[in-house]
C-alpha cells in the first residue's frame, strides 16, 4: 500500500489543478484517472475563463502560455430581432474574460504536474472509496490488472458527473437539486479565424446560436437542438446553414461551410448535490455540480472551488503542524463546502438566466413575453447591463 496525503480522483481541470495548487503548499498527491492521458488532453470543451479564474491558475504556476495565447475580450454581444447589441463587459465592471481553450488549460497542467514529479495513475479502473468516514481512508483502484491500494488522510472527488465519488455518499447524506432543460446544444469546432471579434449569443425564432472561438484560427459554434436528434443527422451544410440563419446579418455572410473537426451534442442540465464534504471526501467541480454552458461556468467553477479546497486542505495541514487541537485543525475544512456553495448558487441563478433568456423553450406563450421583456429592459437599462456583466466575468473569489 502507498501513501499519501490527498488522493485525488479525476483528472479533469478540476483535479490537475488542485494538485498543482496542493504541490505549491507542499502538499503530497496522487492521482487516479479512468482514461488514458491521451484521451484526457484531447478532450474538447469549454473556453472562456473569469479573471478570477486566471488568477488562480497564475497562483497555481501555469498561466504563462494563457498570457502568451489567450485572446482577451472586453464584451460580448446578444443578437435578438435582427440587432446585435453589445454587453460592454470592461467599462461595465473593470474586467474582461480570457477566451483560451480547456484543451490548452489541461495541457499546461498535466504538464506541470509531470515537470513536478507528482505520481498520476491513467488508466485507473474500478476506483474505490473506502472508509470515507473515518480518519484513514483508502482508495482501491486496478492498474495493469493488479489491484493496488492508497492509504490517505483526505479524498477529493474531482470525478465530473459520473464519476464514483458522489455516488460513494449515501443518499439520506446529500441533497440533491436538478433541472433538466428540454433540448441539447449541437457544438461543431473548425479550424477557421472567427468571422467575428466576440462571442455572440443569438436568440432567434428557430432558437439559440453561439458563435465562439477558442484561438485565432480555430471557432467553436453551437445550436440549439431537440434532444433526441443525432449527430448523424447533422451534416456540416446542414449545421452551418441553420448557424448562419439564426445568427443572421451580415455576419452570417461571411461564415463559410467549414468542415468540422468535432461535433457533438450535450444535454443542458442545471444541478447541485450538497454538502461538499462527507467524512474525509470533498467532491469539487462537475462531481457536486452541472451547469447549462450558457453562462460559460463550468470550468469556472471548478477552479474556484478547488481554489477554496486548496486553502483549506492547507489550513488544515497547517494548524495541525503548528500542534493546534484536532477541532481547530477539523474547523478548517468545515468551512469549504458553505464557502464553495455560495458561489456556485449564484452561478447556477446565473446559468439558468442566460439560458432562459436565450432559448427558444416549447409552447409557453406567457413564458415568451416575459423573455422578449427581459432582453428589451437588458439592452435598455445600464442597470441590468452591470448586473449581466458582474456575473459573466465572474463573482469575486
Ligand atoms: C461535452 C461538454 C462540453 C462542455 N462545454 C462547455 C462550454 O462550452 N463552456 C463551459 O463553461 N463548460 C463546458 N462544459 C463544462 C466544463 O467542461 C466542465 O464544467 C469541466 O470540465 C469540469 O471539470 P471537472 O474537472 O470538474 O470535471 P471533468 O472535466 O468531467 O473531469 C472529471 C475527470 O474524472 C475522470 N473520472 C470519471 N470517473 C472516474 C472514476 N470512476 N475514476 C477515475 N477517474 C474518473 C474523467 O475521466 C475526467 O477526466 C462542457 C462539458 C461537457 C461534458
Amino acid at each position: 500500500m502507498v501513501r499519501t496525503q490527498v488522493a485525488i480522483v479525476g483528472a479533469g481541470p478540476a483535479g490537475l489543478l488542485l494538485g498543482q495548487l496542493l504541490h505549491k503548499e507542499g502538499i503530497d498527491t496522487l492521482l487516479l484517472e479512468r482514461r488514458s492521458a491521451d484521451y484526457v488532453a484531447g478532450r474538447i470543451r469549454a473556453g472562456v475563463l473569469e479573471p478570477g479564474t486566471v488568477s488562480v491558475l497564475e497562483k497555481a504556476g501555469v498561466a504563462a502560455r494563457l498570457h502568451a495565447e489567450g485572446l482577451v475580450h472586453g464584451g460580448v454581444e446578444i443578437g435578438f430581432r435582427g440587432h446585435r447589441h453589445r454587453i460592454d463587459l470592461q467599462a461595465l465592471t473593470g474586467r474582461s474574460v480570457t477566451v483560451y481553450g480547456q484543451t490548452e488549460v489541461t495541457r499546461d497542467l498535466m504538464d506541470a504536474r509531470a515537470a513536478s514529479g507528482a505520481p498520476s495513475v491513467y488508466e485507473a479502473e474500478d476506483v474505490t472509496l473506502l472508509e470515507v468516514t473515518g480518519p484513514a481512508p483508502t482508495v482501491r483502484y486496478r492498474h495493469e490488472g493488479k489491484v493496488h491500494e492508497v492509504a490517505c488522510d483526505f479524498i477529493a472527488g474531482c470525478d465530473g458527473f459520473h464519476g464514483v465519488s458522489r455516488r460513494t455518499i449515501p443518499s439520506a447524506s446529500l441533497s440533491v437539486y436538478e433541472r433538466v432543460y428540454p433540448f441539447g446544444w449541437l457544438g461543431v469546432l473548425a479550424d477557421i479565424p472567427p468571422p467575428w471579434e466576440e462571442l455572440i449569443y443569438a436568440n432567434s425564432d428557430q432558437g439559440f446560436a453561439l458563435a465562439s472561438m477558442r484561438s485565432t484560427t480555430r471557432v467553436r459554434c453551437y445550436v440549439q437542438c431537440p434532444l433526441e436528434d443525432h449527430i448523424d443527422q447533422w451534416s456540416d451544410e446542414r449545421f452551418w446553414t441553420e448557424f448562419r440563419r439564426r445568427l443572421g446579418g451580415e455576419v452570417a455572410a461571411r461564415v463559410p461551410d467549414a468542415p468540422s473537426i468535432e461535433k457533438s451534442i450535450a444535454p443542458l442540465r442545471s444541478f447541485v448535490a450538497e454538502p461538499l464534504k462527507y467524512g474525509r471526501l470533498f467532491l469539487a467541480g462537475d462531481a457536486a455540480h452541472i451547469v447549462p454552458p450558457t453562462g460559460a461556468k463550468g470550468l469556472n467553477l471548478a477552479a474556484s472551488d478547488v481554489f477554496y479546497l486548496s486553502e483549506a486542505l492547507r489550513d488544515f495541514y497547517r494548524a495541525s503542524g503548528a500542534g493546534q487541537s484536532g477541532g481547530e485543525a477539523e474547523r478548517a475544512l468545515d468551512g469549504y463546502s458553505v464557502r464553495a456553495l455560495r458561489r456556485i448558487w449564484r452561478a447556477e441563478r446565473f446559468s439558468w438566466w442566460m439560458t432562459r433568456q436565450l432559448h427558444q423553450f416549447p409552447g409557453d406563450a406567457f413564458d415568451g413575453k416575459l423573455q422578449h421583456t427581459e432582453l428589451e429592459y437588458l439592452f435598455d437599462s445600464r442597470a441590468a447591463q452591470v448586473s449581466m456583466a458582474e456575473n459573466y466575468v465572474g463573482l469575486p473569489l
